[in-house]
């Protein structure tokens, strides 16, 4: 018998292109036809045909409180009779401008946008401005929205100028965008001594989770800051996913080091449409109307977002949160660790906080390459059996994992029973 995730589906795919608004959505590297969800509360969501998941993907990052809190949600409910979008400035706006920079160290002004796209969009187009230099720096693997710039994969080539990552970006706009091997800082050596002079920035994830999570070499982090510095290009990091994920200030604050711009997304909507990009006053002065970098947007600064956002920022803020959502990354995998180890499954776990990822493959994966490696197949066959048992991963091994303060040590424990009997069956067939 269909189901009736199986029979929306079809219907999605006759309006909507492969039936989704956002490709990964669609399942198609796990085999599977994607569930139609109907609601969702806390850790947990219920597909339209009943089914009831604990949910791992927290809508690809932004719902570290869970899904519906109820706090948010009288937040949002409160704001949208008062209106739900003026065009205009709101308090709203300056508060949450102003939690930003004051959690965020190198922030002390911030622009509001509707998605990350738009954010790391427009600090690309801030650093050219800022340096008059077109070119700019990524590296494979990272992934920062899909503005044409940044839909580059140049292969792992020193080096290489970039080419198209998808038909449609013009030559023209790829070729000015170098993507480099993660983790490699003699590439990004060689590559500044040949053309540091016209490079506006390096773009980077400081933490990168979209080739599952990859933990970065300090010395890589470090080097990218000195080289930026020594030839007058900028440091953007990307924290769409890190920024309020791996600690209140970001990546930035974990590592102690300072981007001259920093991109956010995710987290800071609490569950509505948003993006950032900050830097220091200097830096942020040349964004229109203060400067002349053009920028905007008619929903910009949207009341329901921004109140949605203050009031998850609120209680990201209370004492003890970070420490909670550590404890509960690591029961998660290293429990996830040891179901491996029982079951004779080779795996290599990366996981900081509550954000983590599992690679079927053996010896520590720090980058693209290496991330590719993982053997999709039984990522297949685990993700299937996972769902079957309630569990709802990302469709892909590449994306992080994600554990919220809604899921319960408990929850968690279930979980990892899972993968155990799943992982075991895995050996056997
Ligand atoms: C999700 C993500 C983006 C893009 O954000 P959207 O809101 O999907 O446009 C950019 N950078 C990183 C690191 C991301 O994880």
């Amino acid at each position: 018998m269909k189901t009736k995730s199986s029979i929306l589906f079809e219907k999605a795919e006759q309006y909507i292109p492969g039936g989704v608004n956002s490709p990964v959505r669609a399942g198609k590297a796990v085999g599977i036809t994607p569930l139609f969800i109907d609601r969702a509360d806390g850790c947990f969501l219920w597909d339209v045909d009943g089914n009831q998941y604990v949910d791992y993907v927290c809508s690809w990052g932004p719902l570290i409180l869970g899904h519906a809190h109820e706090t948010v949600i009288e937040a949002i409910k409160k704001q949208a009779v008062c209106g739900t979008s003026y065009g205009a400035p709101t308090a709203l706006e300056l508060e949450m401008a102003k939690m930003i920079a004051d959690m965020v160290p190198s922030i002390d002004m911030v622009r509001f946008v509707n998605s990350g796209t738009e954010a790391t969009m427009s600090a690309i187009r801030l650093a050219r401005g800022i340096t008059g230099r077109d070119n700019i720096v990524k590296f494979d693997g990272c992934y920062h929205g899909h503005a044409d710039s940044l839909l580059v994969s140049a292969g792992s080539g020193i080096a290489t100028l970039g080419i198209p990552g998808s038909p449609g970006v013009s030559k023209d706009i790829a070729k000015h965008t170098i993507s480099l091997p993660y983790n490699d800082l003699d590439a990004v050596y060689k590559t500044f001594s040949r053309f540091g002079r016209d490079i506006a920035a390096i773009i980077v994830e400081p933490i990168p989770g979209n080739m599952g999570v990859i933990v970065p070499d300090m010395e890589f982090l470090k080097g990218i800051r000195k080289i930026t510095k020594e030839y007058e290009s900028l440091l953007i990091f990307d924290e769409v996913i890190t920024g309020f994920r791996v600690g209140r200030g970001g990546a930035q604050e974990l590592f102690g080091i300072m981007p001259d711009i920093t991109c956010l997304g995710k987290i800071i909507g609490g569950g509505l449409p948003v993006g950032a990009y900050g830097g220091n006053k200097e830096i942020m002065m040349n964004v229109s109307p203060a400067g002349n970098i053009y920028q905007a947007g008619t929903l910009s600064g949207n009341p329901l977002a921004m109140i949605a956002g203050i009031t998850t920022l609120k209680i990201l803020n209370e004492d003890g949160v970070y420490r909670k959502l550590e404890r509960l990354g690591s029961t998660l995998f290293s429990g996830l660790k040891t179901a491996a180890e029982k079951a004779g499954i080779p795996v290599t776990i990366n996981h900081i906080g509550s954000m983590g990822s599992m690679f079927f493959t053996e010896g520590p994966v720090y980058d693209f390459n290496s991330a590719n490696k993982s053997d999709t197949e039984r990522f297949r066959s685990y993700y299937k059996g996972m769902l079957n048992k309630g569990v709802y991963l990302a469709p892909s091994p590449f994306e992080s994992t994600f554990v919220s303060l809604a899921h319960t040590q408990e929850v968690i424990q279930t979980t990892i029973d899972a993968a155990m009997s799943v992982m075991s069956s895995l050996m056997q067939d």
